[in-house]
């Protein structure tokens, strides 16, 4: 049986710059010049006080693990090659969430509140996407 492909990000013109970015391995995140907050996902609209006046700035690639899981089944999926893998909610510096997958470490390592750095990996042809490892000590 021929195994289903993952899937690839749908990138819209809004979120056109965080892609872009990623490709040159770069985190960025959108901010609000009327409140001063970052924002998670793209969006054209600040969900805080509602401008438009939207920026874009280079993220610290900081976080914490905020919660996340093991994945350790997962059929039938094109996922299923990569088991066990963990699924994360990571928080930001820049004080967004971010879902993502920790790597470069043991599903079992895997702590809340534990420092992550992010990284790109290549996951297709033409995208790369932020995951998070353990910060560097
Ligand atoms: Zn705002």
């Amino acid at each position: 049986m021929e195994k289903p492909k993952k899937p690839s990000p749908v990138v819209n013109p809004v979120a056109r710059p965080f892609w872009d970015a990623a490709w040159e391995d770069q985190l960025v995140l959108q901010k609000c010049t009327d409140c001063d907050r970052f924002i998670f996902y793209p969006r054209l609209f600040c969900p805080h006080c509602h401008s438009d006046n939207l920026t874009w700035e280079r993220a610290s690639g900081k976080g914490t693990v905020y919660s996340y899981t093991v994945v350790l089944n997962n059929p039938p999926s094109p996922f299923l090659d990569d088991v066990p893998y963990v699924v994360a909610i990571i928080r930001l510096e820049e004080g967004v969430q971010m879902l993502s997958n920790i790597v470069g470490c043991k599903p079992e390592e895997v702590r809340c509140d534990m420092p992550v750095e992010v990284i790109f990996e290549q996951r297709g042809g033409d995208f790369k996407l932020p995951m998070f490892q353990p910060m560097a000590k």
